[in-house]
C-alpha cells in the first residue's frame, strides 16, 4: 500500500479487479471508506446475507442483503475523465495542496 493520502474518496466510481469472482468487473460508487483497515464499500458490490434480529421496531427480522467491505487493492479508480480503470498519482499543486491525476491520461483528477 502506498503511504501518505488514500486515492480512494467517497463518491468515487470504482472497478472490482481482483478478489471474489462474481464481483469481478463490477463497477459502483464508494460509500465509505474504512482507513485505518484500507477497505471500501462499493454500491451495489459485495452483497452478503446478514441475519437481523427480530426487534421491537422491526418484525420483521430475517436475512437481509447489505454490501459487506472490500480490500482497496481489490478495486481500481474509475478515471472520470478517460473512463479507464486507472493508477492514480498525486501531484503538487501551486500553493502547496495536491490532487490526484489519472496515470492513464495524466489528467488532473479532482483539486
Ligand atoms: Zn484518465
Amino acid at each position: 500500500m502506498e503511504r501518505g493520502k488514500l486515492k480512494i474518496k467517497k463518491g468515487d466510481e470504482v472497478v472490482v479487479v481482483a478478489g471474489r469472482e462474481r464481483f469481478a468487473k463490477k463497477k459502483g460508487k464508494v460509500l465509505k471508506i474504512f482507513p485505518e483497515k484500507n477497505t471500501v464499500i462499493v454500491e451495489g458490490v459485495n452483497f452478503v446475507k446478514k441475519h437481523r434480529r427480530q426487534t421491537r421496531q422491526d418484525r420483521q427480522g430475517g436475512i437481509i442483503n447489505v454490501e459487506a467491505p472490500i480490500n482497496i487493492s481489490n478495486i481500481m479508480l474509475v478515471c472520470p475523465k478517460c473512463g479507464k480503470p486507472s493508477r492514480v498519482g498525486r501531484i503538487r499543486l501551486e500553493g502547496g495542496s495536491s490532487a490526484r491525476v489519472c496515470r492513464s491520461c495524466n489528467e488532473i483528477i479532482d483539486k
